[in-house]
């Protein structure tokens, strides 16, 4: 890292080849962020764990479109993982991540339609969010949390106890430290946007929510940092979630509106997909699972039996992707030797009304 002087007292750290400043500490961004207020320059945040990808991007190419300020941060945030998931493994990329920024931030400068760049990373260490200790990852920790439920308990909550106290906890946490203007999240987590929406509504936060599109590769998978523990002979086939979720959407779109109709299409192509698979040698063979299917009521995530033409529905799912049989002498099979994938991805079911209103607007 490049530091360069902001005052004859203190050193500012930047990401080289950029004017990207790096903050660590709580009163550095502090101490950056309060000039703005009086300026009444508008300061965007996009929270995330690093292993940056072009999802990630375009949440900081849209927050620079409409925001004087981008604020990206990168913490890995221990207290949103389960006692026995992948916090140790995760991907962790600062070197690529930072250049990325900088290509990112450049791109930014050029084009005029932007409001403001990539102004600033904060990259705290779990010290620093954790003043008092970290208080671990199990259910009975004890600690500062937030937690809303019952959204918080439903969906992936239930799968995973302490993730959504967790991310409202650090997200609470970011918002006080970096005061954001607006915060951008990203639709491939669909019950995180519900959860963030009503923590900042529960809790007043003078904060605007912004949600944007899922990112996919060319062939519909969507990106996360965690398709790298996918290897080749999975990620071949990784794309059948979403493909899954868009039989019910055709379904849905074909007329059908209670749960069972919606569904079945999608259950269908995960058992078409399951019997494709038996009939393959195993050393070709990739053995999924589904965890859940869900059709849900888009501000509370309970199940529903009906969509309703009004509110619309959100189609959610998990697909559980176990390590591949009969491993092949050099085969790719992902990062930490291709344990098990667990890959989560939604679709929008758009109410009746507003398809009618919005004639012509482009959905997934
Ligand atoms: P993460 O680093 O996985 O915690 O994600 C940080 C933010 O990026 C969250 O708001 C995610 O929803 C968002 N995000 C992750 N993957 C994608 C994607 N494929 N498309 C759009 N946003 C994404």
């Amino acid at each position: 890292m490049s530091t360069g002087s902001a005052s004859a007292s203190e050193e500012v750290e930047t990401i080289p080849s950029s004017t990207i400043r790096v903050f660590r500490t709580v009163e550095s961004v502090r101490r950056w962020r309060h000039p703005h207020l009086f300026r009444h320059k508008s300061v965007a945040l996009v929270p995330t764990m690093g292993a940056l990808h072009e999802g990630h991007l375009s949440l900081i190419r849209a927050a620079a479109r409409k925001n004087d300020h981008v604020v990206v941060s990168i913490f890995v945030n221990p207290a949103q993982f389960g006692e026995d998931e992948d916090l140790h493994t995760y991907p962790v990329t600062w070197g690529a991540d930072a250049a990325a920024l900088a290509r990112l931030d450049a791109e930014l400068a050029e084009d005029h339609r932007n409001c403001g760049r990539i102004s600033a990373v904060f990259k705290p260490s779990p010290e620093v969010m954790y003043p008092e200790g970290y208080p671990g990852q199990a259910v009975t920790s004890k600690g500062s949390f937030v937690t809303i439920t019952p959204l918080g308990e439903l969906l992936e909550g239930e799968r995973r106890p302490t993730f959504f106290r967790g991310v409202a906890t650090v997200c609470m946490k970011l918002f006080n430290i970096v005061q954001p203007d607006r915060v951008y999240f990203g639709q491939k987590d669909v019950q995180q946007t519900v959860l963030i929406r009503r923590l900042v509504r529960d809790f007043m936060l003078p904060i605007e929510v912004v949600v944007r599109p899922t990112i996919r590769a060319p062939d519909g998978l969507a990106l996360s940092s965690r398709n790298v523990y996918l290897g080749t002979r999975r990620r071949q086939v990784a794309n059948m979630l979403y493909r899954g979720l868009k039989a019910s959407l055709h379904a849905y779109r074909a007329g059908a509106r209670d749960r069972e109709a919606v569904l079945q299409a999608a259950h269908d192509f995960f058992d078409r997909g399951q019997e494709l698979q038996l009939q393959r040698p195993a050393n070709e063979r990739v053995s999924f699972e589904v965890d859940y299917i869900s059709l849900a009521d888009p501000d509370t995530m309970e199940e529903v039996e009906e969509v309703d033409p009004f509110k619309g529905a959100i189609l959610s799912g998990a697909l559980y992707f176990f390590p591949v049989d009969l491993p092949q002498e050099g085969e790719d099979l992902g990062a930490s030797g291709g344990p098990l994938v667990r890959l989560i991805d939604n679709i929008i079911l758009r109410p009746d009304v507003f398809d009618r209103v919005i004639v012509g607007s482009k959905q997934e």
